[in-house]
């Protein structure tokens, strides 16, 4: 059977132009163990964007597949509400010996765009209910994005997603965030990046243009303005995934706990790309000691392996919704997979494993030679503007001009050209338009790191001369 054939007769694939497919047809694949996934003709692609950032402990994972087959055999799913099962319990008692202090209440639903929402209601209704009705707009950061549904898709703010959509969307407070690479403010963070792995720019800027959040005066202006109609600001904290992998300080984070607290607005943080250990700690929010008021957890929450995800929050939220059944305050929210005990399963042998093999420590020793041979092969080109890093992920951003950092004319879609090239040697990268990016299972060695690099390298360098002039 013509597999493609029949793929392409029935099956509308997520995030493409169709028509695309006429020149590159979806790859079927067979079969899949660590960082490797084998096509149904044995071809083998290493995958470095852990399949949309979700596959944590590589693919196949033995101790993984076992628990999930142990569960399977007792219970496959159960109404989650009056009912529960031990998995699901069993989860929240080992999140909460990792979770940053008052966080302490699990809701569950099915995906991720699905927590956000949840959580966006979830402080809506906290305020409703706490006296303040006259907080229900949501703030998000410029750049961000949180998911595809209309809530999550309305604090989202990358134009390639939400721009056609405007007119369904909620009207929320829109926050210059930090852009560190185009610092409108001409500052490079130096002082406040506890771990050694983060923040390695490219340029080299002189210490006095070092930054101390100068941009954060940007929310501090909306919260004087608009603090008292808001509920909640949602943020990716340290790092906006879907933007291009951009990496800011953690003393942003910080500043808008202390804001937050100043005007009873909740911080939310959507941890669903940057938890499990993706910027060299448990959670994004490690980095700036503080807790949100509500996490969304999703992605590497089952290691790639179910859909799940949770918002987890804390007692006085929790405790505003707690009463007489007739006073109407319950969350009326549901989902129907909601504590999938397959999912719980996977969810709770990836905390496991993360603690018995020291998954996230051997990562940020791995990180930092990661970072060291990327940066090598690609700052030498003169069309790579900066060289960023947090954990294991890498982002490489080609420019016009290193100079002005003008981007590259996205009409010639240089990076989707690199995608293909990288494809027919068996790399699976695919870029963020121009800007190239690994962010491959925690457990990736070096020799992967040496082989991968050196094709996404040559790939760049043919595809530049190509499109570039
Ligand atoms: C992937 C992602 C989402 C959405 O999760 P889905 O499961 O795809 O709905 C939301 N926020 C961030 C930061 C993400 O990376």
């Amino acid at each position: 059977m013509d597999w493609q054939k029949e793929d392409l007769k029935y099956i509308w694939h997520p995030c493409s132009q169709m028509k695309d497919y006429e020149t590159l047809p979806p790859i079927v694949i067979e079969r899949g163990e660590g960082i490797n996934l084998y096509d149904i003709n044995g071809k083998c692609y290493k995958d470095v964007i852990s399949s949309w950032w979700c596959n944590l402990l590589g693919h196949c994972n033995p101790r993984i597949n076992a628990a999930v087959k142990r569960q399977i055999d007792s219970l496959e799913h159960v109404i989650f509400a009056n009912f529960t099962h031990k998995p699901a319990i069993t989860l929240c008692q080992e999140l909460m010996k990792v979770l940053p202090e008052g966080l302490c209440k699990f809701n569950f639903a099915d995906n991720g765009s699905a927590a956000i929402e949840m959580s966006l209601k979830m402080s809506f209704q906290y305020h409703y209910q706490t006296g303040h009705p006259e907080k229900k707009r949501f703030m998000a950061l410029t750049d961000a994005y949180h998911g595809e549904t209309l809530g999550a898709l309305s604090v989202g703010g990358v134009d390639l997603y939400s721009e056609l959509y405007k007119p369904l969307l909620l009207d929320v407070i829109r926050i210059d965030g930090p852009d560190c690479y185009r610092c409108p403010l001409g500052k490079h963070c130096t002082g406040h990046c506890e771990s050694e792995n983060m923040f390695k720019g490219s340029s080299a800027l002189p210490k006095e243009a070092g930054c101390n959040c100068e941009c954060f005066k940007n929310a501090e202006e909306a919260f004087e303005k608009y603090a008292s109609e808001t509920a909640a600001i949602i943020v990716e904290p340290l790092l906006q995934g879907s933007a291009g992998m951009k990496v800011y300080p953690p003393l942003y984070l910080k500043k808008l706990r202390e804001l937050c607290n100043k005007y009873n607005v909740h911080l939310i943080a959507d941890e669903i790309a940057t938890g499990y250990g993706r910027t060299g700690k448990m959670f994004a929010f490690n980095h700036a000691e503080v807790s949100p008021d509500i996490m969304c957890l999703s992605k590497g929450l089952t290691g790639g392996y179910m859909p799940m995800a949770i918002a987890i929050t804390t007692q006085e939220i929790y405790d505003a919704f707690y009463d007489d059944y007739l006073k109407g305050k319950a969350f009326m929210h549901s989902h129907t997979y909601a504590g999938n005990p397959l999912a719980c399963s996977a969810a709770i042998e990836v905390l496991k494993i993360l603690r018995e093999e020291n998954i996230i420590e051997k990562a940020n020793k791995n990180a930092v030679y990661f970072n060291k041979i990327i940066k090598e092969k690609f700052l030498p080109l003169k069309n790579v503007g900066e060289v960023r890093s947090i954990g294991l992920i890498n982002a490489v951003e080609l420019v016009k001009n290193k100079e002005t950092k003008e981007p590259l004319d996205y009409t010639k879609r240089t990076g989707y050209q690199i995608y293909k090239k990288a494809l027919e040697k068996g790399v699976l990268l695919r870029p963020l338009g121009d800007v190239i990016y690994f962010n491959p299972p925690l457990i990736i060695e070096k020799d992967d790191m040496d082989l991968v690099t050196d094709i996404a390298l040559e790939c760049t360098r043919a595809i530049l001369r190509d499109t570039v002039v």
